[in-house]
């Protein structure tokens, strides 16, 4: 069954799924949602190319379009699931909505679901770095009570002495401190100075987007 979902979510236009188990499941009176399925969608890379000091409209785009093409797999992908006598649950790619916003925090961080499924590992700047296509990618998950067994060891940390983000964010979010797991991200990343810093770019996607972290990571193979 994890075979024919990973293979649906590829033929849909997944690039990466990784599974995962939870300590338990982030939906509130649904506590069997305790599995993860994280997807991920590739940005293209000439397009991010037109990240210079600021984010460019073809970049916003590509990140809304990227966002949606998540939705309709994940969408698709607890649908498969549903008619296979399991409950999914899709979570958005960009969880705008979030009950408590004042926190920049999400009902669920993909990134959590990513991190256990060995797909990478989360870095300085708070992105989650695939093996595949370093931070240039856009995360979406599906919970499920289907039991689902990872299918790769997770990978601690690979930033290294590398400080390319913390020196390139103009806002000043990254603070240079690794990310090891069980951090909260505060303890190594400010959402809020990255929201703020965003702000600036009210021409491109009201100031929801900046890319200059992506645009620098040597993950990503830009340059
Ligand atoms: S998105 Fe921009 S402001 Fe936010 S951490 Fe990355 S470089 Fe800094
Ligand atoms: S730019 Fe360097 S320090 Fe920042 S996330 Fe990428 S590898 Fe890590």
């Amino acid at each position: 069954m994890q075979n024919l979902i990973k293979q649906n979510l590829i033929s849909l236009g997944a690039d990466l799924v990784g599974f995962s188990k939870l300590d338990s499941s982030p939906i509130l009176d649904q506590p069997n949602l305790v599995y993860a399925i994280t997807v991920a969608v590739k940005l293209p890379d000439a397009v991010l190319k037109t990240i210079m000091e600021r984010p460019s409209q073809q970049y916003f785009h590509e990140y809304r379009t990227a966002n949606a093409l998540l939705d309709r797999i994940t969408f698709l992908g607890a649908r498969l699931i549903e008619n296979n006598g399991y409950s999914a649950f899709p979570i958005a790619a960009s969880q705008s909505t979030s009950d408590d916003k004042s926190s920049y925090k999400a009902i669920f961080p993909h990134k959590t679901g990513a991190l256990l499924s060995g797909l990478g590992f989360i870095g300085k700047s708070g992105l989650f770095i695939s093996t595949k296509f370093g931070s240039k990618i856009r995360l979406a998950t599906i919970l499920t009570d289907m039991p689902l067994n990872p299918e790769l060891p997770i990978i601690k940390n690979g930033c290294g002495d590398c400080k390319e983000c913390e020196r390139a964010c103009p806002g000043g979010a990254i603070s240079g401190i690794p990310y090891e797991i069980g951090m909260k991200r505060d303890d190594f990343f400010s959402a809020e100075k990255c929201s703020r810093n965003m702000k600036n770019y009210k021409d491109v996607g009201r100031g929801a987007v900046c890319g200059i972290c992506i645009k620098v990571c040597p993950y990503n193979r830009l340059k």
